[in-house]
This record gives C-alpha cells, structure tokens and sequence, in this order.
C-alpha cells in the first residue's frame, strides 16, 4: 500500500470540524452493548482521554491495562470506524490467533462497520474486496489476522491495533510493530488485561507516561488513584463457618483515604464517583511518544463491588489452600494488574515441631541425634547460620538460626552447642579467601554450591564410578598459608532434596515453635521454574532465587552435609537416574 494515500485523502474528503469522541457520537452505533447502542461519552468516560490520544499525532503507542467487563472492546470498535473515516490509513487488526480474529470480525466488527453511513459508503463496489479478515477500501485496507508469523509479515501499515495481547506469543507485538516501517504518523494500539510477569507486555507497558485512573473526592478534593485498599468491607460469617456474601456484601464502602468520606456501594454513588475520575500522569520513566492507561474493575460503576469482593474473598481461600491460580485470575482481570513471580510461591504452609530453641541451647542431644552440623552463609559484612540435628533414618530437627556479625561469634555458638570443628560449612561463593582462611583456622569446612549435576566417586573394587550430588573431599590453600578443606555440592540434586524433605515437614523435618520470622519468610525464597540452560539450549527446570535467600541456602547445605556423612542416602542408582 502506497504511503500516499494517507495525503490524497485528506486532501479530497470533507473533513470533520467537531473531536473524535463527537464524531463517534454521532456516527457509530453499538449493537452489542449491554448499556447502550448509542455511544454516550459520560458512560465509561476513562475512554475519552484515550481517544484523544488516538487522534493526536504526536502520539505513537497506546497502551490500555484495563479489566474484563471494562470496555476495552467498545473502545476499539468506536476507534476503527472513526479510522477508516476520518483518520485512514493501512490498519492492522490483530487478534491471538486467526480463529479468535475471524470470530470478532464475524460476530461484532463486521455489524460495528455496515451499522456506521461514513463507512458504509466507503466500502469498496467490488465484493471480492470485502472479506472477513480483510476489507480494501478504495483509500486504505483493513486487516484482520492473528498474532502469528505468516499473518504479521510483508504488510505496510499506519495502524497496529492488537487486541488481547497478554495472550500473544514471544517476540509477536515487536514483529506487529515493525510493520510500521517507522512511518511519521505510524500508531500502535495495544488493548489487554493484566499479564504474567515477563511477557512482551512488561516493557511495552513500562514504554508510555502512565496515566493512572483516579477520583477527586467529594469532601476534601484530593485525588486518588482507584486502589483497592480504598474499598472497606466486613468479613461476615455464619456460624457454621459459611461466609455471608449479602451481609459482606452490605457492609462494603469506598474510604477517601486523607479525609475518610465514605461513598456506599449503590449504583448510583459508584457512578457519582465514576463522573468525578480523571487521569493523572504518575512519575515513571517512559519514552516520548508513549502512553499508558490503566483502570481497574472497581472503577467501573456498572460493575458491583460486592461481586470484586467476593471473587477476592474466595481467591484468597484457595491460596491459603495452596492454590494461587484464583488470586491470578483476580489480579490480571478484575485489578488488571500483572501477576508477579513472587506471588506465584507456594507458599507452603510450614507446621512447627512441639520444641524451641532454648530446650536445645546448651548442647542437649535430640532423641536418636547421630549427628550435627553448622552451615554458614557469609555475605559482606554479617554471616547467616543454621545449626541442626540429624538422626540416622534422615529425620532431623533445626537447632538454631539467624544472623550473627563476627566468625568469632558462629565458634562461640558451634562450642555451646558441641558441633565438631569438621562439621561446620561455610558457604566459599563469595569470599573464597577469608573463608578458606578461617576453615584452615579452625578445623571448619568450606563448601562451593555448583550448577553441576552431580559428581563422580570412585571406590576401590568397583567396576564403574557413582554419581553423588557432592564432590569428594579437597583441599586447598589458604591465603594465610594454611590448608583448607573444601567440597562441591550440586545445587540442583540437593534443593530438590530440601524442597522434598521441606513439604514433608514435623516430626521428619522440623523446626521450633519460636523460629524467626526471617527463617519462615525464607523458606519460600526460591521456585523451581523453567531456564534456557547455556550450553544445551534446552530448557530445564531450575530453581530460581526470588529474594533473600541466606537461610534458605544454610538448609541446603545441612541437605548437603546430611548425604555426605549417610544420613540422608539417595540411593546411587536413584541418584544416577535423577541426574541423566
Ligand atoms: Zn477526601
């Protein structure tokens, strides 16, 4: 398509004198809306700004995050008919794929166009030129393909208008954008709800000055963004434990948070505060050119907070129980917000065992105890460390934890609690020196994690060598002069293990009732997730570090130490079969 065409038309129609939005008032009619068929700019007004932007040169990416339910969809189809005649340009319309993008054409832009005179009388004399998924006007095409490689290539296009895309594959909004081919007046229209962390979505979202949709309030004229900690309700419950949805229901508002007026949950003050909501730009890097818009479900006063209330209620139900997937769903289509990677842990629910620290403080042996280690892991200028028991059969109880400043401490605390000079790890990742030289000091032993799967031991007598998630032992030089005994240890053998022996918990894997809130809250630090491996190029699972994870680690390294002496035995074989 020809890049002039955009001129000679302009140049030849009887151009608009009135806005966007009053042309779409009236010219378009809505023939699935459930609110009206006519186009009212005072119904969902978070629109109107949007479709200033669309109308504005200077602007050349729109991003809409906004809910189901929030007219995402009538936005878009009061912005291609007022395109194709007042605005045109070669559009593309993307959909996921080339069914769901036949499907809209079918069953709503196809009424959208022959319900609207302008375009009606633009339509091309030929009918071969009038398809589903592509209709060439006499001054523009339009169209409509799925986000997928053959469709988005060697086309031309002003306007990229993708629809849903938090569902589009990697690497499928840049190629839609290059159909661009960095046009002056070029526009990219991106409609979705919220995303997974991750996606294509992050950086196009992050691209534009966010606009942010908020509310003047009534009483004292501040305004805020529409948070969902303005919306206050009373978690009711019947006797038998059933939550009551209509007293919960009943007892929802919305708080001004500097002044706290309240606005009940009626249809009539949800769209008194709908009228009184306006954008404002939030502070965020962003390139020129870019914009960002976002609005939440609870914004929309067609929409019954009591329903938002209880889908988040129930959502959060089902996390206690394990399930986030209700928390996800709730986070991406009601808040249009992304799903992050944190609130993706399992947070597994940990049970303490029926002791605490100080029963053990003096040195005190568990029942059955065959042995005990220290592990520490040294960050700059502090040390993290976790002392615990282990009997023969695998099962163990954690003695002490937390964080300590000085080495000279850790070898107070190993003496108290009569820990063999062997039997204390340190962690050698980040300062191999200094711990080298405490470990010649002190009789410790360093330890290295590794990315390897595993290491080869050779026994005497034995026809070929096995394969354990730790080296055998080494030593090496320490700066002071000394010697150093060290050994590696597979990270992702021995997380496997803790996560096993972690969901397992009391009486095999205990901890005591008073254990720091550090130690629970790092627990849950690392996820196992799929990576692109380096050298294979293979996907794997890998476990991932998503915040602090000293202690976490501390408790690998027991794992670690635990199969080096037998305690905890993965059968070679086993261990073979886990690593290959
Ligand atoms: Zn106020």
């Amino acid at each position: 398509m020809n890049p002039v065409f955009d001129g000679l038309w302009h140049g030849a129609a009887p151009k608009y004198k009135g806005t966007a939005i009053d042309w779409m008032r009236e010219n378009v009619r809505l023939p699935h809306s459930a609110r009206s068929t006519y186009f009212d700019p005072s119904l969902a007004p978070w629109l109107n700004d949007i479709i200033k932007a669309v109308q504005n040169d200077d602007i050349q990416q729109i991003v809409i995050c906004a809910p189901t339910g929030g007219a995402k969809t009538t936005f878009l189809e009061l912005t291609i008919p007022y395109i194709i005649a007042q605005q045109p340009g070669p559009a593309l319309l993307v959909s996921q794929n080339d069914d769901e993008a036949k499907d809209w054409a079918d069953s709503r832009l196809t009424a959208i166009l022959d319900n609207c005179e302008p375009v009606r009388s633009l339509y091309p004399a030929d009918r071969h030129l009038k398809r589903k998924t592509s209709i060439i006007f006499p001054h523009m095409p339009v169209f409509i393909c799925g986000a997928n490689m053959s469709s988005l290539q060697a086309k031309s296009m002003r306007y990229c208008i993708g629809d849903e895309t938090w569902q589009w594959k990697p690497g499928m909004i840049g190629e839609m954008k290059k159909r661009h081919h960095d046009r002056w007046n070029r526009k990219t229209i991106l409609v979705t709800q919220g995303w997974d962390q991750g996606h294509d979505m992050d950086r196009e979202y992050s691209a534009g000055a966010l606009y942010e949709w908020g509310y003047t309030c009534e009483k004292c004229s501040s305004w805020h963004k529409w948070q969902w900690s303005d919306l206050i309700y009373e978690e009711s419950k019947f006797d038998d434990g059933g939550w009551n949805w209509d007293a919960i229901s009943q007892s929802i508002y919305h708080v001004c948070p500097t002044c706290g007026h309240r606005s009940p949950n009626t249809v009539a003050s949800r769209r008194a505060l709908s009228d009184r909501s306006s954008y404002k730009k939030q502070e965020t890097n962003c390139i020129a050119k870019h914009v960002t818009f976002h609005w939440p479900a609870w914004a929309v006063h067609w929409v019954e907070w009591g329903d938002i209330v209880r889908e988040w209620i129930e959502a959060n139900e089902l996390k206690k129980r394990g399930d986030t997937n209700a928390l996800k769903q709730w986070t991406q289509k009601r808040a249009a917000q992304i799903w992050k990677q944190e609130s993706d842990l399992p947070s597994v629910q940990l049970m303490a065992g029926n002791y605490q620290k100080s029963d053990y403080s003096e040195g005190q042996l568990i029942d059955n105890e065959v042995v005990r280690f220290i592990t520490v892991d040294r960050q700059r200028d502090h040390f993290w460390m976790v002392a615990r028991a282990w009997r023969a059969d695998g099962s163990s109880r954690l003695l002490w934890e937390g964080k300590v400043l000085t080495e000279e401490t850790i070898r107070g605390i190993q003496h108290q609690l009569k820990v063999g000079d062997k039997l204390v790890f340190q962690d050698a990742h980040y300062e191999p020196g200094p711990v080298y030289d405490t470990c010649a000091k002190w009789g410790w032993t360093a330890l290295h994690g590794s990315g390897n799967d595993g290491f080869l031991h050779y026994k005497a007598g034995a026809k070929r060598p096995i394969k354990k998630f730790f080296s055998p032992y080494k030593v090496a030089k320490a700066p002071s002069g000394g010697n150093a005994a060290y050994i590696n240890w597979a990270n992702e053998g021995v997380k496997d293990c803790l996560s096993q022996l972690r969901a397992r918990g009391a009486p095999y894997w205990e901890f005591p009732t008073d254990v720091s809130e550090h130690w629970l809250f790092q627990m849950n630090s690392e996820v196992k997730r799929e990576k692109l491996h380096k050298e294979t190029k293979k996907m794997k699972l890998q476990w991932v570090k998503l915040r602090a994870n000293h202690l976490w680690d501390c408790e690998a390294m027991q794992v670690a130490a635990a199969m080096m002496v037998g305690v905890l035995r993965v059968d070679a074989n086993q261990e073979e079969k886990l690593t290959t």
